[in-house]
């Protein structure tokens, strides 16, 4: 595959290949938020006993995904706002009982259904995102195909070779049944085209799986995005959903299916400049935050992204528990006052795309990046660094421009729908145009007019149906 663009930071704080178990904590804050999922449908009461596994909440907006227990424990449901909150906690954990919730499925769809059923009741389902909208497809769907990708790319989220240390059979097993949902659809295996020990280890591992087709890519950010993949695989957005599921996701979806048991823990990143131990953690959703951010022993003061550096959203001091998709919590300096004569140092302890004149008497090396992103905002200076990065194939300094001048029209002619969201162009911008943010507000902001025009529509085809029917009824009544 061909792909254009792209670049790598390199950036100070790289978790290592270790996991460290944090010890049990004694409450769990869990978020009823996370990025895609709004758990509003409460299916427990306050002060009741629950097991590990037991479903606590579900989001109605999407296939009713249930939020799952993390531990036993008693729910307090007005303690924190925005959270359940798990006091009393231990390890008990629920018994999954096959068939019992939904008979229908098994008459409809047989077997597959119910593994399907599985996966969404026992917290699997929830690793899944369709290739192009990046929401949750329909669990009972059919995909068009299916990308199962070992690479991630972005730092520092948590790596897929970490997730697979000891753990390569029960990847393949995952890929297995996996399969045995599908009918002929095809699946892709995304490795790195490198010949590290990983990549040959799992190569061989798959080595009889004709059935799963592999793609190699460069470990390039960020030719890792679900949706980037998919443009290359030539698979058509409009020929129905491409199911997408990380590491983490196969490895869900093999304790869903073969032990029956909820996933209950995951392993995620934490790292960058502000922390002193970049390291991988086992925790589980409604860890606090507050004992996470001990372990960032930093000198000044720090902030945390829920994500990756790019397109990481800073954790407020109002979420108090790790949310059920966080994949790495990154932390970086807070810019407090500037530098003196920082203006005169580009390139010499801030790493920059271009081969600017102090960089060029130095190595690569990893930079100490702080909330500041390395300078002020100014306009745009045509410098086409974004364009270059863009690997979407989009011109976004000439989305800004029009966007300045709000010329809609002109921004849905330059195919904004094609921008990925993963923020290099603003990450390389030298004038530190925000050029990923206003994107996003500027998709919502169509995504909304188109459906406001869809309602209208509906509304005027409603109208006119009534009044249809208003006439016939008159004239009825005059016959
Ligand atoms: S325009 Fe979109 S896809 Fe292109 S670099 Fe910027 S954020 Fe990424
Ligand atoms: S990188 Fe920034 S300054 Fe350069 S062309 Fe793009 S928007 Fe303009």
């Amino acid at each position: 595959m061909k792909f254009r663009g792209g670049y790598n930071i390199l950036l100070e704080g790289k978790p290592g290949r270790l996991i460290e178990t944090l010890a049990e904590p004694e409450v769990l804050y869990i978020p009823l938020r996370s990025r895609r999922f709004e758990f509003g449908e409460l299916c427990v009461e306050d002060g009741r006993r629950v097991n590990g596994g037991d479903v606590l909440s579900r989001d109605p907006n999407n296939y009713a995904v249930p939020l799952l227990a993390p531990r036993a424990g008693i729910v307090r449901l007005n303690v924190a706002k925005g959270h359940i909150v798990l006091e009393d906690i231990s390890k008990t954990e629920f018994a999954y009982t096959e068939h019992g919730r939904l008979p229908h499925i098994v008459r409809q769809m047989g077997e597959a259904g119910i593994k399907r059923y599985k996966l969404l009741e026992l917290g699997a389902w929830q690793f899944f995102s369709d290739a192009y909208t990046g929401s949750l497809p329909d669990p009972l769907g059919t995909p068009q195909a299916v990308i199962v990708s070992t690479v991630s790319l972005e730092p520092f989220v948590a790596r897929g070779d970490v997730q697979l240390q000891e753990r390569l059979l029960d990847f393949t097993r995952g890929l297995e049944h996996l399969q045995s949902l599908l009918e002929y659809q095809p699946m892709y295996l995304v490795m790195p085209d490198i010949g590290s020990d990983f990549a040959i280890q799992v190569r061989r591992h798959i080595r009889g799986y004709a059935w799963a087709k592999l793609i190699e890519i460069p470990l390039k950010y960020p030719f890792d995005n679900s949706n980037i993949l998919a443009r290359h695989l030539r698979l058509k957005a409009e020929a129905g959903p491409v199911w997408f599921v990380r590491t983490e996701g196969l490895l869900a979806v093999d304790r869903a299916l073969t032990l029956s048991k909820p996933c209950l823990s995951r392993i995620i990143s934490l790292g960058g400049p502000g922390v002193q131990m970049p390291i991988h953690i086992k925790v589980m959703p409604g860890y606090p935050m507050e004992a996470i951010g001990a372990k960032c022993v930093s000198s000044g003061p720090v902030r945390m992204l829920n994500g990756g550096v790019l397109t990481g959203v800073p954790v407020g001091p109002e979420t108090l528990g790790l949310d059920v998709e966080c994949r790495g919590l990154t932390v970086v300096g807070e810019h407090t006052e500037r530098q003196f004569l920082g203006f005169a140092r580009p390139g010499w302890d801030r790493s920059c795309y271009a081969a600017c004149y102090l960089s060029a008497l130095r190595k690569k090396f990893r930079e100490r990046l702080t909330t500041a992103m390395r300078g002020e905002r100014r306009p745009c200076v045509s410098c086409n660094f974004c364009e270059e990065v863009c690997p979407a194939g989009i011109m976004p300094y000439l989305l800004h421009k029009y966007l300045y001048r709000d010329l809609i029209d002109e921004v849905q002619e330059a195919r904004i729908d094609l921008c990925v969201e993963c923020g290099l162009c603003s990450y390389v911008c030298p004038s530190k145009i925000e050029l990923r943010k206003q994107f996003i507000e500027a998709k919502d902001l169509i995504e909304a007019e188109k459906e406001q025009m869809r309602q209208e529509q509906l509304r005027q085809e409603q109208l006119q149906r009534e009044e249809e029917a208003r006439r016939k009824a008159t004239q009825e009544v005059q016959d």
